[in-house]
């Protein structure tokens, strides 16, 4: 009986939260629906998309033209990067940026739930990930960590680590300094300004493994290079990186 009362009590305080504060789309701001599933109304839900079928096979950037690879990853150059592959869950379009945005600088932590299972159902269109064998999330300086109160890429690896059955790791890698904001930098000066800035402080956690690093959004790789090489001096196998959105 009091179950039934709690229930009651429940879709009622549901039903009124609704009717004077309905949550809103993070893509277009119109309210969702009650009970919705995720942050998104149907409408946006559909603008979202997937990087492939075409894609670099390396950095896994977009190839409308098609074609092996991208510019920076052709060739000769292709062979020198520590991440080996980079793959995305889908396109950062306007959509999923208001979602990333909310997600990272408006302490949403709970959307990664939402970005962690879609990043689980688009898996299985990139064979290679299945050779992981620990999850690690590229981490923040600490100072950062704790002025935002969460890694979103721990949270992301975390979830997805629980979704797909994995083992992950945040504790391996660490920050060595809070890097400059990459947005002013062109593709060499992020990848200069990523050097030495991770170290792996447990070698032991990763010697000989496969590893994927988790992040939520790639843009040139610098970043995911730059804790690759890190992880490779521990005696990584091979590091490959997945990511909630790519760039493009
Ligand atoms: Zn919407
Ligand atoms: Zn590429």
């Amino acid at each position: 009986m009091l179950r039934c009362n709690s229930n009651f009590f429940k879709k009622v305080k549901d039903f009124l939260l609704y009717l004077f504060l309905p949550d809103t789309c993070y893509g277009c701001r119109a309210d969702l629906p009650m009970g919705a599933c995720g942050p998104l109304c149907v409408h946006c839900q559909t603008h979202i998309q997937t990087p492939g079928p075409l894609i670099c096979a390396r950095c896994g950037k977009p190839l409308p033209d098609g074609g092996a690879h991208c510019y920076h990853c052709r060739g000769s150059k292709g062979k020198n990067f520590k991440c080996k592959i980079i793959r995305s869950a889908v396109v950062f379009g306007p959509q999923v940026r208001a979602v990333v945005h909310a997600f990272k600088y408006q302490d949403r932590g709970y959307l990664s739930g939402f970005l962690a299972e879609r990043m689980a159902q688009e898996w299985d269109n990139y064979p290679p990930l299945s050779q992981a064998e620990l999850l690690v999330p590229v981490p923040l300086f600490y100072k950062k960590e704790k002025q935002r109160g969460y890694n979103q890429a721990a949270l992301l690896a975390e979830k997805l680590a629980r979704l797909k059955n994995m083992a992950w790791d945040k504790h391996t890698l660490k920050r060595l300094r809070n890097t400059r904001s990459q947005t002013e930098l062109g593709r060499e000066g992020r990848l200069q300004n990523m050097q030495g800035a991770f170290v792996c402080e447990r070698p032991e956690a990763v010697k000989g493994k496969v590893i994927l690093l988790i992040d939520d959004v790639a843009t040139t790789g610098a970043t995911l290079e730059g804790c690759a090489t890190a992880l490779k001096a521990a005696g990584a196998k091979k590091v490959m990186a997945y990511t909630f959105a790519r760039e493009v």
